[in-house]
């Protein structure tokens, strides 16, 4: 059994003040990952700082943006009237997330810091760079059908599990935290890293600073924005691949695009230079498989996951064709 303080903060300061000189501290909300992990001995933190009292739920638009707490719940975001009319992407990716269930106890801070499902890192027996740094990457020459094609180590080739993530990288999202020195703002695209030589580390969160919300600014991909998930069974999975796809258009011509992939690496995938092809085109069927090319360069596939090299670019152009009313 793991021996653990406890303490309840109710207030973003307390929370803070709550880890400070303490590096194995961790803050606990809903709990649908950080409970998992404890009770396998994968995580053992020596202080859990329990912050769902702190006022951190609320989905408020200011100054052209919409700010989402903390601690707003996925099922609360995903219905959220705003959300659904204004950030349709968004509240898609939600609901293709885990289940009804862990949607009503999981927060928005959670799903961005949940960690890799990869299996290797959850049994304790196997060697894990991430879990155990040095021990080695039991999924490189194991069974990595889930795992990475692009941004890959040596060290690691896991993939973020979040489905959400992958949609507030393709809204241009950015990630505000509180710390002892105060709030700081990080673009979605910065938060979470790849492996390198430290695939322990999963974002670029410093060990005192928690998450209080999350910024969406106002856009134009209301209408045509698609978020499609391939996975083993219809609920409660992880992605072999997603998609979030949001197009601006003006008639038929692509005015923006946004596009993101899920399952295929240690961060959420943003596509930019696939999007910038779609700029100025009609939307077809063709320019989407253009766009699915350029989007897959860089692909490296392993023993098990090679199928992923061919199922990117279908997914791909099955989500753009749904964002653009083809389908
Ligand atoms: Fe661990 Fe990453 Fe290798 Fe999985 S892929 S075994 S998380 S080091």
């Amino acid at each position: 059994m793991i021996q653990f303080q406890f303490e309840r903060a109710s207030t973003v300061k307390a929370s803070v003040n709550a880890m400070v000189n303490n590096g194995n501290a961790r803050f606990i909300a809903g709990g649908t990952n950080l409970v998992d992990l404890m009770k396998r001995n994968v995580m053992t933190p020596t202080k859990l700082v329990d912050i769902n009292a702190v006022p951190l739920k609320d989905i408020q638009q200011k100054n052209g943006v919409i700010s989402i707490g903390a601690l707003a719940l996925n099922s609360q975001v995903a219905d959220n009237k705003i959300i659904q009319e204004k950030y349709p992407l968004l509240s898609k990716a939600l609901n293709a997330g885990a289940s009804a269930q862990i949607r009503n106890m999981a927060t928005v801070g959670g799903n961005i810091m949940q960690r890799t499902r990869c299996s290797y890192f959850y049994d304790t027996t196997l060697p894990c760079n991430k879990r155990q740094p040095g021990s080695g990457c039991g999924a490189l020459d194991g069974l990595n059908r889930m795992h990475a094609i692009f941004g890959t180590s040596k060290d690691c080739i896991a993939v973020h599990p979040s489905d959400m993530c992958v949609a507030l990288v393709a809204l241009d999202a950015t990630v505000v935290v509180a710390g002892p020195k105060g709030e700081r703002r990080i673009p979605f695209e910065e938060f979470h890293r790849l492996p390198g030589s430290q695939p322990a580390k999963d974002n670029t969160l410093q060990n005192n600073e928690m998450i209080i919300s999350v910024e969406i600014p106002d856009n134009e991909f209301n209408k045509n924005a698609h978020y499609f998930k391939v996975r083993d069974r219809a609920s409660y999975a992880f992605a072999l691949i997603s998609v979030a796809a949001a197009l601006n258009m003006d008639g038929k011509v692509i005015k923006e695009a946004r596009l993101a992939m899920g399952g295929v690496a240690h961060k959420p995938w943003r596509l930019k230079e696939a999007e910038k092809s779609l700029v100025g085109k009609q939307a077809t069927e063709e320019v989407f498989k253009q766009a699915a090319e350029i989007a897959m360069q860089g692909a490296k596939a392993y023993k098990y996951n090679a199928f992923k090299l061919k199922l990117g670019p279908n997914v791909i152009v099955e989500a753009l064709k749904n964002a653009a009313g083809l389908v």
